[in-house]
């Protein structure tokens, strides 16, 4: 579907809504493994077999609508019950869902909460796997943990560097 352009015309689903990809990749088949499922295996999967094993009630998630993105858009408000899949036996709980960001700067005030360092001195606006590779602005994120975390560096261009590089020459390749 997202090969040939099977989606609805404009989807972000169609391989057409990244210019010039189709092209770069016939041009250049990578010689390396992509998949889909980083999340999966890496979080999701992990995740859910926790809260099933151990027979949890609740799962409770910070996730805020106003973040905008794929996570809060999949969900329509701060509670649901027993899971996505009938074999879950728990209820999902998201008690920020409908924090606006001046709720946010509200609760910082009144609590004296101290933020990471990835907010306050390295000037990240938001946070999740480093340098995921999926991300818009890993090249962005890159050059601060090159600067602040240079192990961490070492580590993500350890795991995902081939895919930065394929990455950045899509990019370039889309430039020409
Ligand atoms: S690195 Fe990116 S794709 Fe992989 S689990 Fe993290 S957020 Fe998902």
């Amino acid at each position: 579907m997202w090969w040939c352009n099977k989606y609805k015309k404009g989807s972000k689903f169609n391989i057409s809504y990244n210019k010039w990809l189709k092209e770069f990749i016939i041009e250049n088949p990578p010689e390396f493994k992509i998949s889909n499922t980083c999340c999966k295996y890496a979080k999701k999967d992990v995740a859910h077999k926790l809260l099933s094993d151990f027979e949890y009630d609740l799962n409770i998630v910070g996730i805020r609508k106003s973040e905008g993105g794929a996570r809060s858009s999949a969900y329509k408000s701060c509670f649901d019950e027993n899971g996505k899949s009938k074999k879950n036996t728990y209820d999902n709980y998201r008690p920020l869902f409908w924090y606006k960001n001046s709720d946010k700067e509200e609760y910082d005030k009144h609590y004296e909460i101290t933020h990471s360092l990835c907010y306050t001195e390295y000037g990240l606006k938001r946070t999740g796997c480093c340098c995921c590779p999926y991300g818009r602005d890993f090249e962005y994120e890159l050059k601060i943990t090159k600067e602040y975390e240079p192990k961490l560096f070492i580590a993500v261009n350890n795991i995902f560097g081939d895919s930065y590089e394929y990455t950045k020459n899509t990019k370039n390749f889309a430039k020409r």
